[in-house]
């Protein structure tokens, strides 16, 4: 860039944060909540030495994921986290980031705020209100306490490293970032020396998430993995499958993926929702991202379903010979192997059978068909509803491209990234959220205290 231009710049952050989502408010707050220990926020009275931190976000409401998630009630996160509940980077990588800030600081960090949560027997954890709104309402409050300023819609086009070509600055402050909107949009510039990543990925992509993220984590020298997939989502089965008849059908079932050769590779039991286009609920969510996955690197992988979990194909099918004299609408009545009708007549159909017929009356090859399409049937998944209907994006940055106890590239200075950009997704449950608070918190922390060495305060550093 040319100097005149450059002084045509008039806009100034010492901390922008791309993306106001979950993680770049986090990101705001704590940067806000670092800097106000040492009176350095923007209340405080030395004008000269307040840095200031801008989100900047394209989309006209904010906390758009945020609303909708939980259904409204907003799942803020689990009360059993760790490492095992994600995918995408190294398992250790992750944990790394989780335990810098746990769940209990969560809790914490919401009752500050006047948000309690309470748990559920699924251990998930929502506001007590069960309105989502809470939890927004509490963080754009907590935003503006510290002095963080939410600007939006501001969308960024394009973000541009300075001082790569140009003369070397001699500033220890001199900005870093120049980030730039839409020429039609009325925005000036924005300079800034840090710049935090916090652009979601692409899963509900009208509340604004649509990867434009990844754009500028490459351009910024990063890599996104080679696999960038829906996570959480839908599973499409092929139209003549028989499940497809059976919309509204809710029940427990288990989920296995096998490898083309046979591995069982993972298996999620939860509740499974049959819908008109195939599976929907918690189990198939969870198992989705580690399906799209092996398919794409193996197409002959199967998803196998149990409707029994308790059960396989040969103790059902003793179950069937002991059952002689009972219908089968009747052995699936009993509390052990209890299934809606509607699945056992479906069933029974696929299998060849009438559902009348006593035990007595099947042949073995009868008896195999009906406790392998019900204990293990092999379903004809097709691909999955897409970003439209996914709750997270699997892939992103890697991990092993930041450090971990602050989120900062180690490819880009002053450049930090989190949130679900990064490769990280996590499983039904409030895990995404905690994947948010976690990294937005280490990114915020770090970059107020890159503020302040940046301004000669550093013997004033905060403990936080
Ligand atoms: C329907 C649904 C329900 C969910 N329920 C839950 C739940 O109950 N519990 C849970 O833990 N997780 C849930 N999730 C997942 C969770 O919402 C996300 O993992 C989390 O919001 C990710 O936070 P983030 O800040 O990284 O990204 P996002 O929340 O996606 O925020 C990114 C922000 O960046 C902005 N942005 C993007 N590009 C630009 C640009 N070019 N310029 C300016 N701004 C930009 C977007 O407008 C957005 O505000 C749910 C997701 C969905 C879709």
């Amino acid at each position: 860039m040319q100097p005149a231009q450059r002084e045509s710049v008039e806009q100034v952050a010492d901390i922008a944060i791309v993306g106001a989502g979950a993680a770049g408010l986090f990101a705001a707050i704590w940067a806000g909540r670092t800097l106000r220990q040492l009176g350095l926020s923007g209340a405080s009275e030395s004008a000269s030495r307040h840095p200031r931190i801008i989100a900047l976000d394209g989309a006209r409401k904010l906390g758009a994921k945020i609303l909708v998630a939980g259904g409204g009630r907003c799942n803020v996160t689990h009360h059993a986290v760790d490492e095992s509940a994600y995918a995408g980077s190294s398992r250790n990588a992750i944990r790394n980031v989780l335990r810098a800030f746990p769940v209990a600081r969560t809790v914490e960090f919401f009752a500050e705020l006047g948000v309690q949560l309470k748990r559920e027997e699924t251990g998930k954890l929502f506001p007590t209100t069960d309105d989502a709104h809470t939890v927004l309402d509490a963080l754009l409050a907590e935003c503006s306490r510290v002095h963080a300023e939410l600007r939006h819609p501001w969308r960024v086009h394009r973000i541009e490293r300075l001082g790569e070509s140009g003369e070397p600055s001699t500033d220890g402050n001199a900005p870093r970032f120049l980030i730039h909107a839409a020429p039609d949009s009325g925005h000036p510039p924005l300079q800034a020396r840090t710049l935090i990543l916090a652009t979601g990925g692409m899963a509900l992509p009208k509340s604004g998430s649509d990867g434009a993220g990844y754009a500028f984590a490459r351009g910024l020298g990063h890599t996104i993995t080679p696999l960038v997939t829906p996570a959480l989502v839908p599973i499409t089965l092929d139209p003549a499958c028989f499940l497809r008849e059976l919309s509204g059908v809710t029940l427990p079932a288990s989920l296995t993926l096998l490898s083309g050769s046979g591995k069982k590779l993972v298996s999620f039991t939860n509740s499974t929702l049959l819908t008109h286009f195939g599976l929907s609920g918690p189990g198939p969510l969870d198992i989705s991202r580690y399906w799209l996955e092996q398919a794409n690197a193996d197409p002959a992988c199967r998803l196998v379903m149990n409707f029994l979990p308790a059960m396989n194909v040969e103790s059902l099918d003793a179950a069937l010979v002991e059952a002689r004299s009972m219908t089968m609408l009747r052995v699936f009545d009993r509390p052990a192997t209890a299934l809606p009708e509607r699945l056992v007549r479906a069933a029974c159909a696929h299998a060849g059978i009438d559902p009348a017929s006593t035990g007595a009356n099947l042949s073995r090859t009868a008896r195999r068909a009906l406790a392998t399409a019900i204990c293990a049937l092999e379903l004809p998944a097709t691909g999955s509803r897409g970003y439209t209907f996914a709750e997270v994006t699997a892939g992103g940055v890697p991990l092993s491209e930041l450090r971990l106890d602050s989120m900062a590239s180690r490819v880009t200075p002053g450049l930090h990234i989190i949130g679900e950009i990064c490769d990280v997704d996590g499983r039904i449950g409030g895990f995404n959220f905690q994947w948010a608070w976690a990294s937005g918190y280490l990114a915020g922390v770090a970059a107020a205290r890159a503020a302040i060495d940046a301004l000669g305060l550093t013997e004033h550093r905060p403990r936080v």
